[in-house]
């Protein structure tokens, strides 16, 4: 690890201030993959400025939505009250994330942030276009059972690895961000980005931008919503495939649906052709079928992760059936 300075920020315009006089600075939040990073020298920051005192609040909005504080650490999230109750696909997608004392130190904006967990991005003597551009991908022929099946380029088919992103996808919320320019929102769909032939760019920030802020909309349906993970193991592990759904039924048929899939793209993936597919129709499990085989009609498999093809259809039914019953 080199050597680095550290500052604590009071505010979110010192925070910014500090990032645009420097290079190579990072903002800290809970450290949780970042620090990792650092030991392996796969990050390099100079100076890291710590933003864990800056909101993390969560805040009931009038219209019926929640905005929540980038510092909010992911356990306070999940057990609030407003999420557990007008959001439990989040709540559940968090607790299903690390372990307890990770999801104690890791915050909302870091979450958004975490880097992907491909072998080979963590293996310096391993080629990776995501730490060194045109450096080649060791993935692609390489091992790649936890790799992406939907959205991959010829440079890189790493996946995102965050539960909490996936049900935030299925949200639609925006992403309230502070940089040198002033504040801007970003749709959280537009926000996270695909490898093309630029891996090493994971989301649309610009330089010295801070989220400060994730502002989930009023989504009356989310209150009747289910987040299921798929692992190698039951907890402490990383999603080979997992599925954030919502559903409403009125009359039989399907007046409201979202889906987002984890663990088969560089970013929690939206599962339009999946929603088109289902909305107006039955809510019966040859419709939930229909839609999965939409979705994954483009999935392009790997020498060991062509499983995820049907083990993602399949989450996807299950997720409905339940959330239909
Ligand atoms: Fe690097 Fe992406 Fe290839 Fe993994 S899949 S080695 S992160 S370029």
């Amino acid at each position: 690890m080199l050597a680095f300075d550290y500052a604590r920020a009071d505010s979110a315009k010192g925070a910014i201030a500090r990032a645009t006089r420097g290079s190579d600075t990072r903002y800290l939040g809970g450290g949780t993959n970042l620090v990792d990073l650092m030991r392996e020298n796969i990050e390099r920051p100079r100076d890291l400025i710590d933003v864990t005192a800056l909101s993390h609040d969560i805040v009931d909005q009038n219209d019926g939505g929640v905005l929540i504080g980038a510092a909010t650490k992911n356990t306070a999230l999940a057990e609030h009250r407003l999420i557990r109750e007008r959001y439990p696909m989040l709540a559940r997608a968090i607790l299903s994330g690390a372990s307890a004392q990770i999801r104690n130190m890791a915050t909302v904006g870091g979450n958004l942030l975490q880097r992907t967990r491909c072998y080979y991005f963590y293996d310096d003597a391993a080629r990776c276009n995501k730490r060194t551009l045109g450096a080649g991908c060791d993935a692609i022929d390489g091992f790649n059972r936890i790799h992406a099946i939907l959205g991959t380029s010829p440079a890189c088919i790493a996946t995102h690895p965050s539960d909490m992103c996936v049900a935030l996808a299925a949200l639609d919320p925006v992403v309230k961000v502070e940089g040198p320019d002033g504040a801007r929102d970003i749709s959280f769909g537009d926000f996270h980005l695909l490898p093309g032939d630029h891996p090493e760019i994971e989301t649309v920030l610009r330089p010295a931008e801070l989220i400060t802020a994730i502002v989930l909309p009023p989504t009356p349906a989310a209150a009747r919503s289910s987040y299921r993970k798929v692992r190698d193991r039951a907890s402490y592990a990383f999603a080979l495939v997992s599925v954030a759904a919502l559903i409403e039924i009125e009359e039989g048929k399907i007046s409201d649906v979202r889906l987002a899939l984890g663990g088969v793209a560089h970013k929690p993936w939206r599962a339009h052709k999946a929603e088109a597919a289902l909305l107006g129709g039955p809510a019966r499990t040859e419709a939930f079928r229909a839609a999965a085989e939409a979705e994954l009609a483009a999935a392009e498999p790997r020498r060991d992760n062509g499983f995820k093809i049907e083990l993602a259809k399949r989450t996807i039914v299950a997720a409905l059936e339940e959330l239909a019953a």
